[in-house]
C-alpha cells in the first residue's frame, strides 16, 4: 500500500505562467484518473493546510508578507520577474501545497512511499518566488525532517532544483541533482564544483544531462543514487519531475516515460537495500504525456509497467564519464571526512 496526498481542490491550483497553466492543471486531472487502474493499492489521504510559520522554516518575514498582499489583489499577476503568478485567495492554496509535506511526514511512520502529486517547487528562494514555484515545499520538509533524522533528496527534473541547493548548500543533508544543463537553461546553476560548505560539504552532487539525453545517459545518471549507501538516509525526499520528457513543450531531454519507470524501481530497489522512508513530489511536466510519466514512476516503484513507448538514447558515454567524476570527488571530500 502506497500513500497518495490528494485534495480535489489540487485540479484548480497552478502557479504556472498563464499560457501554460491549463497544462499544467490538466496533468494533474489526468493522473488522477490513471491512479483509479491501481487504486486498490493506494491509500488516499487529505492534506491538512499548513500554518503560517511552517512557511517561515525557509522563508523570510518579508516574503511571507509580500504572498500574503498579492494574495489579496482582486487580479492576477506575477510573483517575480513574469513565471510564477499570484491570484485572488492563493495564499490559502499555498498553505494546502505545503500541508501535503507536512501531512506526509505525519503518516510517513506508517506508510513507506507517499507521493504529492502536485509539489516539487524547488526553484523558491527564501525571499522571492521563481519558476511556477512560490514556495520550497521540498526544502521546509527537509529542514523539518533533518533535525531528528538523516535525510537524503534525489531532485530530477529538466532544471536544476537552484532553490534548494541554495537554501540546504551547507546543511547535513545529501542532495542529489539530475537535471539538463547546457550552460544557458533554466535556471543556468548546478555546476559540478558545487559540492556543498560546512557540515554540507561534499554532499551536494550535480548530475548535468546534455540537450537531446535519452534513456540510456538517464540510467547512467542515476548510478550517482549509489552514494545512499555510504550516506544511510532516513528518509528520502525525490522530486520526480517529468519535464524532461521528449513530447515535453521545453524539448530539452529525449526521454522516454520508460525512464520514469525505471526512476521508480530505482527507488524501490534503494528503499528494500537501505531501509528508507520516501516522500516523493510530482515535480515540473508541461506536456501530454506528463500524467503517463508520472503514473509510470508510480508503476515502476509497485513493480509495474503499462506503456508501449520505444526506449530512446543519446549522451550516455558522456554521463557515465561525469558520474564517475562525481563519484570520485563523492568518495574523496565526503566520504574520507565521516570514516
Ligand atoms: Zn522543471
Amino acid at each position: 500500500m502506497i500513500g497518495v496526498i490528494w485534495d480535489d481542490r489540487f485540479l484548480n491550483i497552478s502557479f504556472s505562467h498563464p499560457m501554460i497553466r491549463d497544462i499544467a492543471k490538466a496533468r494533474v486531472r489526468k493522473f488522477r484518473e490513471l491512479l483509479d487502474g491501481i487504486k486498490d493499492e493506494i491509500l488516499f489521504i487529505k492534506p491538512e493546510p499548513a500554518k503560517e510559520e511552517d512557511l517561515l522554516i525557509v522563508h523570510s518575514k518579508e516574503y511571507l508578507r509580500k504572498l500574503k498582499e498579492a494574495s489579496k489583489s482582486p487580479y492576477i499577476g506575477f510573483l517575480d520577474e513574469g513565471d510564477t503568478v499570484h491570484y485572488p485567495g492563493m495564499f490559502d492554496d499555498v498553505l494546502l501545497i505545503l500541508g501535503g509535506s507536512l501531512t506526509a511526514i505525519k503518516f510517513s511512520s506508517f506508510l513507506d512511499f507517499i507521493y504529492i502529486p502536485l509539489g516539487g517547487f524547488h526553484h523558491a528562494l527564501p525571499c522571492r518566488a521563481m519558476g511556477f514555484c512560490p514556495i520550497n515545499d521540498i526544502a521546509i520538509a527537509a529542514k523539518i525532517l533533518s533535525k531528528t533524522r538523516r535525510v537524503a533528496i534525489l531532485d530530477v527534473d529538466a532544471h536544476h532544483g537552484n532553490g534548494i541547493q541554495r537554501i540546504l548548500y551547507k546543511d547535513e543533508i545529501l542532495k542529489i541533482n539530475i537535471f539538463g544543463y547546457d550552460g544557458h537553461f533554466f535556471p543556468g546553476d548546478g555546476k559540478m564544483d558545487e559540492i556543498g560548505e560546512g557540515k554540507g560539504k561534499g554532499l551536494n552532487l550535480n548530475v548535468q544531462l546534455p540537450r537531446g539525453s535519452g534513456d540510456d545517459a538517464f540510467a547512467e545518471a542515476l548510478r550517482v543514487t549509489q552514494v545512499l549507501e555510504d550516506f544511510h538516509p532516513d528518509y528520502l525526499l525525490v522530486n520526480a519531475g517529468v519535464d524532461g520528457h521528449k513530447d515535453d513543450s521545453l524539448h530539452f531531454l529525449n526521454l522516454s516515460a520508460n525512464s520514469f519507470n525505471y526512476l521508480g524501481q530505482r527507488v524501490r530497489r534503494l528503499q528494500r537495500e537501505l531501509n528508507f522512508k520516501v516522500i516523493s513530489y510530482g515535480g515540473g511536466g508541461y506536456g501530454e504525456s506528463s500524467a503517463l510519466c508520472m503514473f509510470e514512476y508510480i508503476l515502476g516503484y509497485l513493480g509495474k509497467k503499462d506503456n508501449p513507448e520505444e526506449e530512446t538514447r543519446g549522451n550516455a558515454e558522456r554521463v557515465k564519464e561525469e558520474v564517475d567524476e562525481i563519484l570520485k570527488t563523492f568518495y574523496s571530500v565526503f566520504v574520507k571526512n565521516h570514516s
